[in-house]
């Protein structure tokens, strides 16, 4: 589904919830979501990239997009729930989530993780992400065809040395999609992972600070499964993870 060319139209009157849509893949998939015509929920933690993203969008003529700042790492339950308030009072309903936003953290051995690194990256790439779709599930059950989509990685199949939290946190990411794929599989809710690959963002920098950047697929190139997944062509698609670069 890495060619897959989505119909102008393909996310017309859907809202479509992104976490981390103020940079890196997060940013790239919310306009290329709302050039779809979806109505996006840019959450993140940096307000002014989530103007950015917003000016976008608007500038490129698409839906308005609200904008929620949250950061995940201190955000508690009442938060989430909230949220899907203000949802339910405005959209009625939510049609898809990307779960996107993630830490990578220090990379090292296992047996040097500090505690506060490790509860952070769970905090923020596994405990959000069930917390806020345990609370949007309501809205999610009101769409007639909605789609999570969380993110994934290589190191959430296999693990590697020296990615301890990461890995683990993605690992458990995978397992979350599948419970929840399997407990809603008769419902109008699919579940699936992205693994993007190695991409052009600040977060694949970090971790490869030699690498040559202009070697790396841009966010744009993987927009492709991006869209597949999120719109009603993968509507029998659930409970898998897939990637945009197989190898
Ligand atoms: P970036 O670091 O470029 O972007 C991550 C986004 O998540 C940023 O917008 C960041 O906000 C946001 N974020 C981080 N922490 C929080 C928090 N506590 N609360 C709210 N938002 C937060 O990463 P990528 O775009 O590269 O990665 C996107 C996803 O893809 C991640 O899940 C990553 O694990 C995964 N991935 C990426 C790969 C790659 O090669 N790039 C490969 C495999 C997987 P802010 O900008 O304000 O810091």
């Amino acid at each position: 589904m890495n060619n897959y060319q989505a119909p102008a139209g393909l996310l017309e009157n859907r809202t479509i919830l992104i976490t981390g849509a103020g940079d890196g893949i997060g940013a790239e998939a919310a306009k290329t979501y709302a050039a779809h015509g979806a109505t996006c929920i840019l959450l993140g933690r940096t307000v002014k990239k989530l103007e950015t993203v917003y000016d976008a969008i608007v500038a490129a003529g698409s839906p308005e997009p609200a904008i929620v700042p949250l950061d995940i790492r201190g955000a508690t339950k009442k938060n989430y729930i909230d949220m899907a308030e203000t949802i339910a009072d405005q959209f009625g309903k939510l049609d898809g989530i990307l779960h996107n936003a993630s830490v990578l953290g220090h990379l090292s051995a296992f047996a040097d993780i500090e505690p506060d690194e490790w509860l952070n990256g769970m905090q923020v790439n596994v405990n959000g992400a069930a917390f806020m779709t345990q609370a949007l599930l309501p809205q999610l059950l009101k769409s007639d065809s909605a789609s999570v989509i969380f993110t994934s990685s290589g190191v959430g199949r296999q693990g590697r040395a020296f990615w301890g939290t990461y890995a683990v946190s993605k690992f458990a990411t995978e397992g979350m999609m599948q419970v929840l794929a399997a407990e809603y599989a008769k419902r109008n809710v699919r579940f699936n992972c992205i693994n993007p690959g190695a991409t052009r963002t600040a977060m694949r920098a970090s971790a490869f600070p030699a690498e040559d950047p202009q070697t790396l697929k841009t966010p744009a190139d993987i927009m492709p499964l991006y869209l597949y997944l999120m719109g009603k062509d993968s509507e029998a698609v659930n409970g898998q993870s897939l990637d945009c670069q197989p190898k």
